[in-house]
């Protein structure tokens, strides 16, 4: 089983009836019900608000991919859970899967080193998502490209490290492109960026939308590699 956390900050749903409208179980509790319905997915929430934001010790330690929903209260997650968030990631391998507005999230932004800023408007256009790695398995079960009739643009440049696989590039109606499906490997853990999303617009009821972060969740699980060991250490042999 992949055990996964579904992690939003849960704002939006609780003060916009227009949000709430669109995902009245929240954002993380649409993608959790897609999830559910996935063979070998086990699934949990957490939220922002919850005491140390749904992500205590035993919650992380029994997490093998986290995805990451944030937009308004980036600044209010702590930055002890998004160190222990860090740690966990690179040096346990627990996979990260970033979506939309977590662009600029703190663990996104620690995980990169960059600024992670990009261009945005929004006008509700329309967004063709090519698939320019097919072999990717993050692809699986794709046509070329998809569409979303309504989106809200991200445009680059989008500042980010070069990623280590790139899986998607958006054309939006207004001109501009996106790189938006990026593979990033940080330590021993696995970090997927993936652009579609927006509070307003019913971007996690779409099924190749949901199809992407299912087929991101397995690749982003840890592998069953060894676990290292650091410092000073025996010779093996007779020295
Ligand atoms: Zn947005």
């Amino acid at each position: 089983m992949i055990r996964v956390t579904v992690w939003n900050e849960f704002r939006h749903e609780r003060i916009d009836p227009k949000v709430a409208n669109i995902y009245p179980d929240g954002i993380h509790g649409a993608i959790a019900q897609y999830l559910r319905g996935l063979p070998e997915i086990e699934v949990r929430t957490a939220t922002l608000d919850e005491p140390e934001h749904g992500l205590r010790d035993d919650v992380l330690n029994n997490t093998d991919v986290l995805i990451w929903w944030g937009h308004m209260a980036h600044r209010e997650v702590s930055d002890e859970i998004v160190e222990k968030v860090h740690r966990r990631i690179v040096l346990d391998g627990m996979g990260l899967i970033v979506l939309h507005s977590g662009h600029f999230s703190k663990i996104f932004k620690l995980l990169m080193g960059t600024t992670c800023n990009l261009k945005w408007r929004e006008a509700g256009e329309k967004e063709r998502i090519w698939v320019i790695n097919p072999g990717h398995p993050i692809a699986e079960g794709l046509g070329e490209y998809f569409e979303l009739e309504h989106t809200e643009m991200y445009g680059e440049p989008f500042d980010i490290p070069q990623p280590d696989e790139l899986v998607f590039v958006s054309w939006f109606k207004g001109g501009e492109v996106f790189r938006s499906g990026c593979c990033f490997i940080r330590g021993r853990g696995r970090v997927f960026y993936f652009r579609p999303g927006h509070e307003t617009l019913p971007i996690y009821h779409d099924s190749n939308v949901l199809k992407v972060i299912g087929n991101a969740v397995r690749w982003a699980a840890p592998s069953k590699g060894p676990k290292p060991t650091f410092g000073n250490v025996r010779p093996l042999e007779n020295l």
